[in-house]
């Protein structure tokens, strides 16, 4: 029998929105022809609720990267980004597109429990669920 799974991981968010930018399907990381995207489900819930909270759509820049992609964009080696079939990601990367005030985001990726925020990029801004408070 053929398992479905949705095309939503959260609401406001598709799986497709969640894969690796990086192989296009190619690498040993994906999934059935399809880049890998294996974000941790209390992620996705506070990504979920940072959506709501802001009440706009979120662009995603990246969520899972597999290793290969990690490395080729310069992630750090244990980026919260980086993610396999075992290793979960917690880190999605916020566009800071038209109607986003870069510090409401920031407040509200705090508000919901993101843990990790990376404020110092110019087009965006990184969160992630590692468990502890990290800025930079
Ligand atoms: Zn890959
Ligand atoms: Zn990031």
């Amino acid at each position: 029998m053929m398992i479905l799974r949705s095309e939503y991981a959260r609401p406001h968010f598709r799986w497709d929105e969640l894969r690796c930018r990086g192989c296009n399907g190619s690498c040993s990381y994906s999934v059935d022809g399809k880049p890998l995207a294996n974000p941790t489900e209390r992620s996705l819930d506070k990504l979920e609720a940072l959506r709501v909270a802001l009440g706009v759509p979120l662009h995603l820049n990246s969520a899972s990267r597999c290793p290969l992609h990690n490395a080729r964009v310069g992630g750090a080696p244990l980026s919260q980004h980086r993610a396999t079939s075992t290793l979960q990601s917690t880190a999605f990367d916020i566009m800071l597109t038209k109607g986003i005030d870069k510090w409401e985001l920031i407040r509200a990726a705090e508000e919901v429990g993101f843990g990790g925020i990376g404020v110092n990029y110019r087009s965006f801004v990184h969160v992630d669920d590692r468990g502890h408070k990290a800025r930079w």
